[in-house]
C-alpha cells in the first residue's frame, strides 16, 4: 500500500483529494490480495503450463506477460475496438507516454487490446456475453503478467431517460429488467445468480473527477442493463415490436420514477464480475439520445464521436489523481 502512497503527488496534496485517494489506496489495498495482485479463483489454471488467452490471441507459453503487461493499473473497457484505439492514443498524448499504440489481439478479429503506459484499453463488443469473454482472459491477463492494484472501468455509450443527450453517467446502482441488481447466468443446467455489487468508493473518486466548467454534465444514476438493444430496451424501431406507444411511455416512466436514469447492456455482468474477481470497477457511459424523446439514435456521426470522449476524459482524469502521472 505504502507504494500506492507514495505515487501521490503533490498537485494532488494540493488538489485537497489526498484524504479521498489515501482512503481509496487503503481500500484497492483490502480489496485485492496482501501484495496487491488479482487472485484467480480456480485452482485448476496452476496445472495449465502454456494457457491460451485464445480470444486476444496472447499465452503464457509464447508471451513474456510480465514483461509486456506488468505495470498495468488501469484496464479501460468499450465497446467498439476502434474507439478504444482512439482512448489509448489520448491516454498515450495525455500522459506523454512513448508506447505505440498497437493491437495485441490483431491475431485474433475478435477483441482488441491497446496498451499506452500502465493502461490498457480494450474491446469487449456488445452484450453480457461478449464482456464475460474478454473480462475473464484479460483477468488472467494481470494475473499472469503479476499487475498489482488494478482498477476496471467500462467507458461506453447509453441511452438516457430523461437527460440532455451528450451527459456522462456514473452507475451507482446497475439493475436487470425487473430491476433487481442481480446477473443471472446459467452454469450446467442450473441458474446461478450473482450480485451486481458497485464499488461505492471508486464511483465516488470518479465523480470527483467531474469538473463545474466541463462542457458536459455528470451524474450519478441507476443503470438498467438490458439483453438486447430493440425490444429489450422498449425500441419500436426493429424488426419486431409487439407493444404499443403507450406502453413503452408508462414503462419509461416507470423507470424514471424508480430511479433509471440510463439503459445499455454490459453493465450488470461488468460489476458482478468485477465484484466476483475483487477488482475494484466503476461504469461510466455517455448517453446518445434521450428515450424519452425517441428510438433512433439520429445525431451526426462528429458529435456522437465527441460525446464518446466524455467517459473518457472523465477516467483520463482519475487515472492521472490516482497514479500522479
Ligand atoms: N447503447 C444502448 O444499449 N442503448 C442505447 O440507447 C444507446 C447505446
Amino acid at each position: 500500500m505504502w507504494q500506492i502512497i507514495r505515487s501521490v503527488n503533490t498537485k494532488m496534496l494540493t488538489s485537497g483529494t489526498l484524504q479521498q485517494m489515501l482512503i481509496h489506496a487503503q481500500l484497492l489495498y483490502l480489496k485485492s490480495t496482501s501484495n496487491g495482485r488479482v487472485k484467480l479463483h480456480n485452482a485448476r489454471l496452476k496445472s495449465i503450463q502454456d494457457d491460451h488467452l485464445y480470444h486476444i490471441a496472447l499465452s503464457t507459453g509464447s508471451d513474456d506477460l510480465r514483461r509486456l503487461f506488468g505495470d498495468v493499473k488501469v484496464v479501460c473497457f468499450g465497446g467498439q475496438a476502434t474507439r478504444m484505439e482512439k482512448f489509448a492514443r489520448f491516454i498515450a498524448r495525455e500522459f506523454d507516454v512513448s508506447d505505440t499504440v498497437h493491437n495485441f489481439a490483431a491475431g485474433t478479429d475478435r477483441y482488441a487490446v491497446y496498451k499506452a503506459g500502465p493502461v490498457l484499453s480494450v474491446s469487449h463488443g456488445i452484450g453480457i456475453p461478449s464482456l464475460s469473454i474478454v473480462f475473464q482472459e484479460i483477468v488472467k491477463l494481470i494475473y499472469y503478467a503479476g499487475c498489482e492494484n488494478v482498477t476496471f472501468f467500462r467507458i461506453g455509450t447509453c441511452g438516457g431517460i430523461g437527460l440532455e443527450p451528450g451527459t456522462v453517467v456514473i452507475s451507482q446502482k446497475v439493475v436487470n429488467g425487473a430491476l433487481e441488481p442481480v446477473y443471472k447466468q446459467y452454469i450446467l443446467g442450473r441458474a446461478v445468480e450473482r450480485p451486481a455489487k458497485v464499488d461505492s468508493d471508486l464511483i465516488r473518486q470518479l465523480y470527483a473527477c467531474s469538473q463545474n466548467d466541463d462542457k458536459f454534465k455528470t451524474v450519478l444514476g441507476t443503470t438498467l442493463c438490458a439483453d438486447d438493444f430493440y425490444e429489450g430496451q422498449g425500441r419500436m424501431d426493429g424488426a419486431f415490436c409487439e407493444h404499443e406507444e403507450e406502453e413503452k411511455f408508462l414503462w419509461l416512466r416507470e423507470l424514471a420514477d424508480r430511479g433509471v436514469t440510463n439503459m445499455e447492456m454490459e453493465s450488470l455482468g461488468f460489476t458482478a464480475l468485477c465484484d466476483r474477481a475483487n477488482i475494484p470497477g466503476a461504469v461510466c457511459c455517455v448517453t446518445l439520445l434521450d428515450r424519452c424523446e425517441g428510438d433512433g439514435i439520429t445525431t451526426n456521426l462528429q458529435l456522437l464521436h465527441e460525446w464518446q470522449t466524455y467517459p473518457q476524459i472523465l477516467v483520463a482524469r482519475y487515472i492521472r489523481n490516482r497514479l500522479g502521472l
